[in-house]
C-alpha cells in the first residue's frame, strides 16, 4: 500500500465541477489500494478577494485578523471536497491546519512550520478515510491561526509528505510543469523533465511563481521528490529532486524574469567602514528583502551604493533612507522603477566557463544595457531596463538553445 500526498492549487479547485472530478480521481486512487492525503488551496481567486475586502475596510488590518480571515478560503475547499467524496461513496474527513497537527511560529501571514504531529492524520487514514487538509494554514503554540505566506499550500503539502514519509509529493497546478522560461513570455519555452532542488529554489526566489520557495526547501531537507504537474491532463510534469553528480546537468536549466523591482541608488556616501552595515541593517530590520547590491567608487573617499527591492517595498525603503541619511551624509538618493531582472540558472554552470559572458554578449548584441550584475555558483542575474525584458528573455533563451530538444549538458 502506497501513501499519496497530492496538492491542488486554486485554479484546479476553482468550481464544483472541478472538485467533483478531483473527488473521483482521489476515490479511484484509494480504491486501488492506496492511502490518500490531499492538500487544497482556496478556490480560484478567493484569497485575493478576501485580502481586498479587509484592506477596503482598514489600511492596516490587525495581522491576527488577516490570518483568521485568509484561512477561511481553504476551509471552504476542504469541506466541499470532503462532501464531494462522501457523495460518491468514499469516506473522507476535512482537517484544518491545526487539526492536521501543523504547529507554526507566531509570525502572522508569514509563519514557518516548526513541527507537525501526524497522529490525527494517521488515525484517519487507518480508518480508511481520505484526508483532506487545508493548505497554507497552521496554528501557533497558543492555538492562534497562522498562515504561511501567499502560495503556502505547496509548503503544507511537501511538509506533510515529509512527515508521513511519502516518497513523492504531487503538486497539481494549472501549468504542466517547470519550463525553461515562462511560456507566456517566450513561445519556445520547453518543459523540463527534472530539475534539482537548488536550481528550483533559485528559480522560485527569482520570480518563477510556480512553486513556493519554502516548499522546495522542505523537499530538499527531507528528501521528498516534488512532482509538479497539470491537473487537467495525465502527462508527466517536472520532477524536482536531487540531481546526483553522476547525472548529466544542464549548463543552463532555466531563465527567470522579475519585473516587480525597483532600483535605489545612494550617491556619494563617504568611503568609510560601517556605512553599508548601517543602511542594510535598518532595511533588514523593517523586514525588507534587498536583492542585487553593488557598491562602486565614485571618486576618492566617496562611494555609490545601488541595490534593488521589491516594488511594494520601495516607499518604505525610501523613507528609511531619508530618516538615516544624515547619519551617512549622502549627496542624493535616486530610484528607478523602470527596471527588470533576468537571471539564468543552471547547476552545470559552475563547471563551464564563459556562461556569464555568453549571456552578456547576447544582451549586448541587441544593445541592451546591463545596469547591475550579480552571480552565484548556479546563477547569473542582470538588471536591465524593464521595457527590454521581453526581448532579453527571447534572445537569452535562444542563446542557450533552451528551445531545442536537446539541451546542452555537461
Ligand atoms: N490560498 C493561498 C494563496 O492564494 C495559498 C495557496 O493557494 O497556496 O496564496
Ligand atoms: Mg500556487
Amino acid at each position: 500500500m502506497a501513501l499519496f500526498v497530492q496538492k491542488y492549487g486554486g485554479t484546479s479547485v476553482a468550481d464544483l465541477d472541478k472538485l467533483q472530478k478531483i473527488a473521483q480521481k482521489l476515490y479511484k486512487l484509494q480504491q486501488e489500494g492506496n492511502q490518500v492525503v490531499v492538500v487544497v488551496s482556496a478556490m480560484g481567486k478567493t484569497t485575493d478577494n478576501l485580502v481586498k475586502m479587509i484592506y477596503d475596510l482598514s489600511e492596516n488590518p490587525p495581522e491576527r485578523e488577516l490570518d483568521v480571515l485568509l484561512s477561511t478560503g481553504e476551509q471552504v475547499t476542504i469541506s466541499l471536497l470532503s462532501a464531494a467524496l462522501e457523495s460518491i461513496g468514499a469516506r473522507a474527513v476535512s482537517l484544518t491546519g491545526r487539526q492536521a497537527g501543523i504547529l507554526t511560529d507566531s509570525n502572522h501571514s508569514r509563519a514557518k512550520i516548526l513541527d507537525i504531529n501526524p497522529e490525527r492524520i494517521m488515525e484517519e487514514l487507518s480508518q480508511g478515510k481520505i484526508v483532506v487538509a487545508a493548505g497554507f494554514q497552521g496554528a501557533d503554540q497558543q492555538g492562534e491561526i497562522t498562515t504561511l505566506g501567499r502560495g503556502g499550500s505547496d509548503t503544507t503539502a511537501v511538509a506533510l509528505a515529509a512527515v508521513l514519509k511519502a516518497e513523492v509529493c504531487e503538486i497539481y497546478t494549472d501549468v504542466s510543469g517547470i519550463y525553461t522560461i515562462d511560456p507566456n513570455m517566450v513561445k519556445d519555452a520547453r518543459k523540463l523533465p527534472y530539475i534539482s532542488y537548488d536550481e528550483m529554489l533559485e528559480l522560485a526566489n527569482l520570480g518563477a511563481k510556480v512553486m513556493h520557495p519554502r516548499a522546495v526547501e522542505f523537499g530538499k531537507r527531507f528528501g521528498v521528490k516534488i512532482h509538479v504537474r497539470s491537473s487537467f491532463s495525465q502527462e508527466e510534469g517536472t520532477m524536482i529532486r536531487e540531481v546526483t553528480s553522476m547525472e548529466e546537468k544542464f549548463v543552463v536549466s532555466g531563465i527567470a524574469c522579475d519585473v516587480d523591482l525597483a532600483k535605489i541608488a545612494i550617491i556619494g556616501v563617504p568611503d568609510k567602514p560601517g556605512i553599508a552595515a548601517k543602511v542594510f541593517t535598518r532595511i533588514a530590520g523593517a523586514g525588507i528583502n534587498v536583492d542585487l547590491i553593488v557598491q562602486s567608487i565614485r571618486k576618492e573617499q566617496e562611494n555609490d551604493i545601488l541595490f534593488t527591492v521589491n516594488k511594494g517595498d520601495l516607499s518604505k525603503t525610501l523613507s528609511i533612507l531619508k530618516e538615516i541619511s544624515d547619519q551617512f551624509g549622502s549627496k542624493e538618493i535616486y530610484f528607478d522603477e523602470n527596471v527588470a531582472k533576468i537571471s539564468i540558472i543552471g547547476a552545470g554552470m559552475a563547471n563551464s566557463p564563459g556562461v556569464a559572458a555568453a549571456m552578456f554578449k547576447a544582451l549586448a548584441d541587441k544593445d541592451i544595457n546591463i545596469e547591475i550584475i550579480s552571480t552565484s555558483e548556479i546563477k547569473v542575474s542582470c538588471l536591465i531596463k524593464k521595457d527590454k525584458i521581453n526581448l532579453a528573455a527571447e534572445i537569452v533563451h535562444d542563446a542557450f538553445m533552451l528551445g531545442d530538444d536537446r539541451l546542452t549538458m555537461v
